[in-house]
């Protein structure tokens, strides 16, 4: 994995220049369609700030990034065509760099978040099943573990598509490959016939990671028809600079697509999911009645702002892969501090070495504490039965070091107390 950092000038130029392959609402003769700069009285156009703000300059010139542009060579838009070039070259790098994909082999778009990557990918399958197969609606079923992301039941619950949940080891949060089994071989009774699995690049509430190469052989050994997803919303941007012999890529012919969340680990703005996929697959989900739409559309969302595309991409190219690497490592080596001292206090907790999350189990830390700091409990209905630390790079290391002394005298009082 390599890209070069970029500097500032640099980023302002290329950005500013497909700023002018964009067209301008001001200045050009655009009658027929539904967008226009944004309300100028609130965002004027000669704020003197924006000509050093290249992200700000795209939001005020409001370009429309609705449909997917990655999948043919040729811009298939032409008002936007600048714009919509950097989001192309961003799903490229996300693709090649990050995960090994075979050049231009990949289609994607910046999705909202990554709910909406997710239910993508499970859109895309879902017909893919039914156009390729003849499948009906309810011998298709999604697989994920019981620590997956909630937007696996909303997609289901949305593309009217049954759960298989499995269950994961309490202390290790490995999939129990008995339960797996089980409840496999139940929707097989069942008549299911089609599979989409989901294999978590870490989970939410654990920093967790599926081990997918057993999950594809499993599968693959089956001989059923499934497709893979992974959700990488929360460690897309973190795992593959961590672990450097992370399974986790295109190379693994039966991963299929990825999501992966700038909005969580790259620091991007709110409304920068981004969902990637083999070539030949988004075509599933064409909506031809999109006749007003050069070129159609292929996502659920429909219109959405360049800024965002632009945000992710500026923020690549501001760290450079081996500056990006070096601040997922530093989180981590924060995380692992923290480990250290935990071990030393007897604490017992869950922690992925390549992930920034560290989950105490219940009852070796006060409600009052957790709460202090703002812990989150993987449950607000029943009982917490663990409480996460998110090791953000707001988390300095200053504030670690007063967590710890106060748990610390929490341990000491209670040995006295005993
Ligand atoms: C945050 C997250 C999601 C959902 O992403 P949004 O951007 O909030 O829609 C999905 N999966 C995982 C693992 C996440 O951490």
């Amino acid at each position: 994995m390599y890209w070069k950092k970029l500097t500032q000038n640099e980023i302002k130029e290329t950005i500013f220049s497909a700023l002018t392959k964009n067209s301008n609402y001001r200045d050009e003769i655009i009658f027929g369609v539904p967008g226009t700069f944004l309300d100028s009285e609130q965002f004027y156009p000669d704020a003197p700030f924006l000509k050093d703000s290249p992200y700000l300059s795209v939001l005020v010139n409001n370009p429309n990034h609705i449909g997917c542009h990655t999948l043919s060579d040729e811009p298939v838009e032409e008002l936007f065509a600048g714009t919509h070039e950097i989001e192309k070259d961003l799903i490229k790098l996300c693709a090649e760099q990050l995960f090994k994909a075979e050049t231009n082999s990949v289609d994607g778009y910046v999705a909202p978040g990554g709910t909406e990557a997710n239910i993508q990918a499970m859109w895309v399958y879902r017909n893919y099943f039914v156009k390729e197969f003849g499948a009906k609606i309810d011998e298709i079923a999604l697989v994920y573990s019981q620590d997956s992301h909630y937007s696996m039941p909303k997609g289901g619950n949305i593309l009217n598509l049954q759960s298989v949940i499995v269950e994961v080891e309490e202390e290790t949060r490995s999939i129990k490959q008995s339960d797996l089994e089980t409840k496999v071989n139940q929707a097989l009774t069942n008549g299911i016939k089609y599979f989409i699995v989901i294999a978590n690049m870490s989970t939410t509430m654990f920093g967790s990671v599926d081990d997918v190469d057993h999950l594809a052989a499993y599968f693959d050994s089956l001989n059923v028809e499934f497709k893979l997803h992974v959700d990488g919303a929360y460690g897309g941007f973190i795992y593959p600079f961590t672990n450097l012999n992370s399974h986790y890529t295109f190379q693994n012919k039966h991963i299929t697509s990825f999501t992966c969340d700038g909005h969580k680990m790259l620091q991007t703005p709110y409304g920068t999911g981004l969902f990637l996929i083999r070539k030949g697959f988004m075509e599933y989900v064409c909506t031809d009645e999109a006749q007003y739409i050069p070129g159609k559309d292929y996502t659920i969302c429909g219109s959405r702002s360049g800024a965002n595309a632009i945000s992710i991409w500026m923020v690549l190219m501001t760290h450079g892969s081996a500056g990006w690497q070096y601040k997922m490592e530093s989180l981590c080596d924060r995380a692992s501090r923290i480990c250290n001292k935990l071990d030393e206090l007897g604490i017992k907790y869950f922690h992925n070495p390549f992930i920034n999350i560290i989950t105490i189990k219940n009852g070796y830390i006060s409600r009052q504490l957790a709460e202090k700091y703002h812990l989150v409990a993987d449950s607000y209905e029943f009982e917490a039965k663990w409480w996460k630390i998110v090791v953000m790079p707001h988390v300095k290391q200053g504030y670690i070091d007063s967590f710890l002394q106060e748990i610390e005298a929490e341990r000491k009082a209670l040995t006295i107390d005993q």
